[in-house]
């Protein structure tokens, strides 16, 4: 099993630390074997509206070229590659497709961090109600039709009393048809290390339980996230004492099987 990571922000987010450079040194450091950087992805809103946690679109072109070109200077010590952290706002999925078309993004994973779009409604991981977790569960399976991403990021993220009945019956819910589906759900390693509501043991039982794939992800919001090999470690335990399929790669758009590659394969 290889040591990679497809969970890393950059600057661009507003919220995390560290030169696109650092991230790289660090992983080759840490003997990641491939990295893969999945910052917020920008969103082409409607309205006005100005997120304070993603990147802005008109730093979208920077953030590739940056990427691209370690990905030259370090190519005989790393595999990077070139992704991003999206959610699923339904009603703009087109132009997220043409934009992963245009930028030729490797991949994304999917961090459904709000109900249809962070214009109007809130986050999925402060304390919501029934019908957000309803909702929240309902994203992740319409995200996994769409056959874009190329696994759930924290995918217990949704803030809701882990020990309820609601809760087990709805991750049981996602659980199975990520399971039918062959989709992948991270153990997010940041939320681990600081103690956040997820990954939480509630869930992970149930994924046990349905036998779902596992993936470990950094999301590493600074370059010295990489370095925390005892807490990689601790993860890789945990979910090795589950009945859980640890994988270490993730088939990325060029080898999925979607809309996206279906239209590029008729040009
Ligand atoms: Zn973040
Ligand atoms: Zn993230």
């Amino acid at each position: 099993m290889n040591k990679n990571n497809y969970h890393t922000h950059t600057t661009r987010c507003f919220h995390a630390i560290g030169k696109d450079e650092e991230y790289v040194k660090a992983a080759i450091q840490a003997n990641i074997k491939e990295l893969g950087f999945s910052d917020h992805t920008p969103w082409h809103y409607d309205s006005s509206f100005k997120a304070s946690m993603r990147m802005p679109e008109c730093q979208l072109d920077d953030y590739i070229e940056s990427i691209r070109y370690l990905k030259e200077k370090y190519k005989d010590q790393i595999s990077i590659l070139i992704g991003l952290e999206c959610e699923y706002f339904e009603r703009y999925m087109p132009w997220l497709e043409k934009m992963l078309e245009d930028k030729k993004i490797d991949y994304i994973i999917l961090g459904n961090h709000y109900y249809q779009t962070d214009e109007l409604h809130q986050y999925f991981g402060s304390p919501v109600n029934e019908y957000y977790l309803k909702a929240y569960v309902d994203h992740c399976i319409q995200a996994i039709d769409t056959g874009l991403y190329s696994y759930i990021a924290h995918p217990d993220l949704v803030y809701y009393d882990p020990d309820s009945k609601l809760y087990q019956e709805e991750m049981s819910r996602l659980c199975a048809y990520a399971k039918e589906k062959d989709m992948p759900l991270e153990f997010n390693l940041l939320g681990f290390m600081s103690g956040r509501h997820y990954p939480n043991e509630s869930f992970w039982k149930i994924a046990s339980k349905y036998k779902n794939k596992a993936i470990i992800g950094f999301d590493a919001h600074s370059p010295d996230a990489l370095l925390k090999d005892d807490i990689y470690q601790q993860a890789f335990n945990y979910l090795s004492s589950l009945d859980v399929e640890l994988i270490d790669t993730i088939k990325t758009l060029k080898n999925k099987d979607n809309a996206l590659t279906k239209k590029l394969s008729r040009i």
